[in-house]
């Protein structure tokens, strides 16, 4: 029996261990001084601490936990409100990072496109550039009726708007 047993004298003394390591442990210590020799030490040193006494809880130590446990209660709930924890939804990485990505490509993509639409006409409301001979054709489209004179009838003429005169 040359194999110490002195990783196993704290789980001998509580009991834990099972029959057969136990007398395993129980023959060794018979027959080993070195170990017999840390058993003791071991039991001495948890008879000591068994004899300290308990140390004192602080008077109003209870109330004081107690008092503060309502506290951050109610503090954490009059702070939760719908738009927190929709925020905090919102700007978890994992939501967050692909979802402000996508807004600021797709306002990058307005703003860039928003130039060449001006440009091409596409965004430009009907009527905001001014055409002279549309003016004209629709106003005498639209007041044919009234037209008697022929000075009139010879500005039509010379308006020179084929679908007009083609419909005369
Ligand atoms: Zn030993």
């Amino acid at each position: 029996m040359n194999a110490h047993v002195t990783d196993r004298l704290s789980a001998y003394l509580d009991g834990a261990l099972p029959a057969s390591v136990l007398e395993r442990v129980r023959a060794h210590l018979e027959q080993c001084a070195t170990c017999a020799r840390a058993y003791e030490e071991l039991r001495g040193l948890r008879g000591l601490l068994r004899a300290l006494p308990d140390p004192a809880v602080p008077a109003g130590l209870v109330d004081r936990i107690h008092w503060h446990l309502a506290r951050d209660a109610s503090v954490s709930a009059s702070r939760r409100s719908p738009w927190r924890s929709v925020w905090a939804a919102w700007t978890q990485p994992s939501v967050a990072r692909p979802v402000w990505f996508a807004l600021a490509a797709a306002t990058l993509v307005v703003i860039m496109s928003l130039p060449m639409g001006w440009v091409s006409g596409v965004f430009a409301p009907h009527g905001a550039s001014f055409d002279p001979d549309a003016y004209v054709h629709d106003y005498l489209l639209l007041s044919s009726d009234r037209l008697t004179d022929d000075v009139t009838r010879t500005v039509i003429a010379h308006t020179a708007l084929p679908e007009f005169t083609a419909a005369r």
